[in-house]
Parts: structure tokens; C-alpha cells; sequence
């Protein structure tokens, strides 16, 4: 029987890859996106095993256990949950709103919280399931000017670990993935100069492809990593080591 992955931020960048690449390697998909329903649509259509997609606000609590509920009745069960939707922001400290602390901590880190609750029931009643949530490096290392992002993926990186301890017993697993300086639409308000100056710190010497984040999930939501929980394996290029 294939398994079904549902993976959020699925319409552009990163989780358009880790879907082309979940397919790939035999998952039904659902794929959660916000905004970009043609481009959630195309990508579906173009995937070779059972492909749905979903409109959700992964910021919602509400609107998450209605999708999870709908996913579920949809493919009968969720063996792999890729919690990837995320946004950016660059802003001094002090300029920080509330409305952009808020909307920051909603999307990338109360959606792993929304997400991974709604899901774990079904995964902890079959004793098995796989969360893999992508964190950041500069949950890791803390980036100037990032702080209410820096902030979101740390707890990330938390929430991981604290739940791979208490849902291991149940079979479950939950690691994080931990990309680097990826190329895709969230690194667009970097100029040339600013993506130059990063690539001149990275020890490979290049940016990062959505496809290199979308390999390491895929290794990670496979049976040869069966005995991994509670990881942050970082996707770098080196830039974290
Ligand atoms: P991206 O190209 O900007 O794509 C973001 C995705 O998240 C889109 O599919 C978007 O959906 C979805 N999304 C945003 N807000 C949402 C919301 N409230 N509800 C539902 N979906 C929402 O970003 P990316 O570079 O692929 O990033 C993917 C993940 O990797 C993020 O968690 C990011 O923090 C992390 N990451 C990226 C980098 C990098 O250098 N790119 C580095 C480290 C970590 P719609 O377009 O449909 O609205």
C-alpha cells in the first residue's frame, strides 16, 4: 500500500521539490497551499501517484484540524507529515510589531504545533508515522535582523525534540531538517551583492537547491532512517557545522 505524505508550503520552493521528490520515491501527496492555487494545481497534476491539494492557513488552528480532517477522509490515513509552510522578514529588532511578532511565530512555529497535533492521533493508534519539520539554520545560530524568525525556528527545533521524546515510544518519529541559503522565492529581497557575499561564506561554495532540502526528507521519511529521532541535520553547504 503506498503511503501518504501531506506536506504544507507545498505550491512553490522547497515543498513543491520535497513533493516531486516524495512522489518520486512512491507517497500519495496532499499538498497544502495559501495562495498559490494554480501553481498547487500544476503540481498535482504533474505527480504520477494520487495527488490533492488544500487551501489552508497553516496559522489557524481551526482551519488545520478541518484540513487534517478532510485529508484523512480523503486517503484514509497520514503516515508522513512534512510541516515545511514558513515565511521571512528582515527588520531592526525594535521595528518589530506585534501583528509581525504574531504573524511570524503563527506561520512558521504554531503550524507545527496546529499540524503535528491534528495529525499524531491516527499515527499514534497505527504505532507508527514520521514528522519532519524544517527548521532553519538561523533557528541554530541566530540571524541579525531576524530575530522574530531566528525566534520561530528555534522553538522548531525544540518542539522537535521534545516530541520525538514522547511520541518515540508510540513508534513515531520526528526530526528537523535545517536548510542553509536555498534558493527560491523567499531569498528574492536578497540583492546579487547579498547573495554573493553569503555564497562567499559557505564552505561548498554554492547556494542550495530546493532539491538538496528535498533529499534529505527524503532520506529521512524512508525505512533506512528508522532508528532517527530527534535530529536537526543541517543542509548547508557547511555554512553550519
Ligand atoms: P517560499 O518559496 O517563499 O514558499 C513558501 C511556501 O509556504 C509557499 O508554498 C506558501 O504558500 C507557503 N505559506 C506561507 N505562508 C503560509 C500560510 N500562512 N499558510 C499556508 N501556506 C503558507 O519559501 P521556501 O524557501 O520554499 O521555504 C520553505 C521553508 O523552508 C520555510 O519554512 C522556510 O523558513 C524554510 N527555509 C528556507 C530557506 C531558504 O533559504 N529558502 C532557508 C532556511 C529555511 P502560498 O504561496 O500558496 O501562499
Amino acid at each position: 500500500m503506498k503511503k501518504v505524505a501531506l506536506i504544507t508550503g507545498a505550491s512553490r520552493g522547497i515543498g513543491k521539490a520535497v513533493a516531486e521528490r516524495l512522489d518520486a520515491d512512491g507517497f500519495k501527496t496532499a499538498l497544502i497551499y495559501l495562495h498559490s492555487e494554480d501553481k498547487a494545481k500544476e503540481l498535482a497534476d504533474s505527480l504520477a501517484n494520487e495527488s490533492r491539494i488544500y487551501c489552508c492557513d497553516v496559522s489557524d488552528g481551526s482551519a488545520v484540524n478541518e484540513t487534517v480532517k478532510e485529508v484523512v477522509s480523503d486517503f484514509g490515513r497520514i503516515d508522513l507529515l512534512v510541516n515545511n509552510a514558513g515565511i521571512a522578514g528582515q527588520k531592526l529588532f525594535t521595528d518589530i510589531t506585534d501583528s509581525d511578532w504574531d504573524k511570524m511565530l503563527g506561520t512558521n512555529l504554531s503550524s507545527v504545533f496546529y499540524f503535528s497535533r491534528a495529525v499524531l492521533p491516527g499515527m499514534i493508534n497505527r504505532k507508527e508515522g514520521k514528522i519532519i519539520n524544517i527548521a532553519s539554520m538561523w533557528g541554530e545560530i541566530g540571524a541579525s535582523c531576524e530575530v522574530h524568525y531566528s525566534a520561530a525556528k528555534a522553538g522548531v527545533i525544540g518542539l522537535t525534540k521534545a516530541l520525538a521524546k514522547e511520541v518515540a515510544p508510540s513508534g513515531i518519529t520526528v526530526n528537523a531538517v535545517s536548510p542553509g541559503v536555498i534558493m527560491t522565492d523567499m531569498m528574492s529581497s536578497f540583492s546579487e551583492n547579498d547573495v554573493k557575499a553569503l555564497t562567499e561564506e559557505i564552505p561548498l561554495l554554492r547556494t542550495g537547491t530546493p532539491a538538496d532540502v528535498a533529499g534529505c526528507v527524503s532520506f529521512l521519511a524512508g525505512s533506512d532512517a528508522g532508528y532517527i529521532t530527534g535530529q536537526v541535520i543541517s543542509v548547508s553547504g557547511g555554512m553550519v557545522i
